[in-house]
């Protein structure tokens, strides 16, 4: 076993299966239009292998670059990474672009930990309201099939209700993130009341994945001074409606979402109805016969560079 392999496995072992390696290939914002359309035949001049390693019910993916010494200082940082869990590395072998490693929670049934997402416009999928146990799972199937990571703003009454369904969304590398407690319109009660709904939602979800959602969506995209000053996460709304409550229809779904899609669009849908949950693996399809690639906002955030406030309300990462 050589050093190389020695990292990545001390890497597997240390990480359990839960986590895996995500290499991205990022385009340098300053050339960001020529590297566009050059963001893919860097990959292909720098004669890019991905290999993949299965451990455990867990996929692992190394990327193999041409040259030996590259590969060597690759992959000693991803080592580093494993001690310091992120890393933000730019190695710029032509000045116009970088690779970007960084360690992400993935999921072990997510076929594909890497994207390349270089050149590619994102969007982010996210569904409001659950979890439900008559919808939900079959969602989750989908996203799987797939291989889409979504965000979903869960409710502290459901995910008390149906844990194992959050647990699972959590483990196949979803983001679980908060939508309030009780769904109340925050701007309409009290700021303690407020602070508290936001506050329950947080320790129902850490309880079940052990960690505090990251980020929250007020229900009915409602924010006033008082929600600002209390939510103590980002804010996430939403800049495509598809307004699949309304219409429970898939067409309609899919049609209302391609006539607003954006690159840095978030897509807003409710994994409630079994009409969004159908219109899922069209609307995935059709988003990317569009030449667009999914993010969890997580990600997508990361990739544009964006540091989130708490108390600050986001409603697309555009370039
Ligand atoms: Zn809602």
């Amino acid at each position: 076993m050589n050093l190389l392999d020695k990292l990545f496995s001390r890497e597997i072992e240390r990480r359990t299966g839960a986590h895996a390696i995500s290499i991205y290939i990022e385009e340098n914002t300053i050339k960001r239009k020529r590297s566009h359309s050059l963001g893919a035949s860097a990959l292909k001049a720098s004669n890019t292998k991905v290999t993949t390693k299965k451990t455990e019910g867990s996929f692992f993916h190394r990327l193999d670059l041409r040259y030996p010494w590259l590969k060597l200082v690759v992959v000693t940082l991803i080592g580093i990474i494993s001690i310091i869990d992120l890393l933000n590395l730019t190695i710029s072998s032509t000045g116009e672009y970088g690779v970007r490693a960084r360690i992400a929670p993935m999921s072990k049934h997510l076929k594909v930990t890497e994207r390349v997402l270089a050149g590619k416009k994102l969007v982010a999928l996210t569904f409001d309201d659950g979890p439900s146990d008559a919808t939900t799972p079959r969602l989750l199937d989908i996203l799987t099939e797939k291989d889409v990571p979504a965000t979903f703003f869960m409710l502290g009454t459901k995910a008390k209700a149906f844990p194992k369904i959050v647990k699972r969304a959590s483990k196949n590398g979803h983001e679980v993130a908060s939508h309030t407690m009780y769904h109340q319109n925050l701007v309409r009660i009290s700021a303690d009341a407020a602070k508290n709904d936001i506050n329950e939602a947080k320790t129902v979800i850490k309880e079940i994945i052990g960690r505090s959602p990251r980020l929250t969506r007020p229900p009915y995209g409602n924010i006033n001074n008082a929600v600002r000053d209390n939510v103590g996460t980002p804010m996430i709304l939403w800049s495509v409606d598809t307004e699949d409550w309304r219409s429970k229809n898939v067409d309609s779904i899919v049609s209302v979402a391609m006539s607003e899609l954006h690159d840095g669009a978030i897509i807003l849908m409710h994994d409630i109805y079994p009409t969004s949950v159908d219109a899922v693996s069209k609307l995935i399809d059709t988003i990317r016969k569009e030449g667009y690639e999914f993010a969890s906002i997580s990600e997508l955030t990361k990739i544009r560079g964006v540091k989130l406030k708490n108390g600050v309300a986001y409603y697309n990462f555009c370039p």
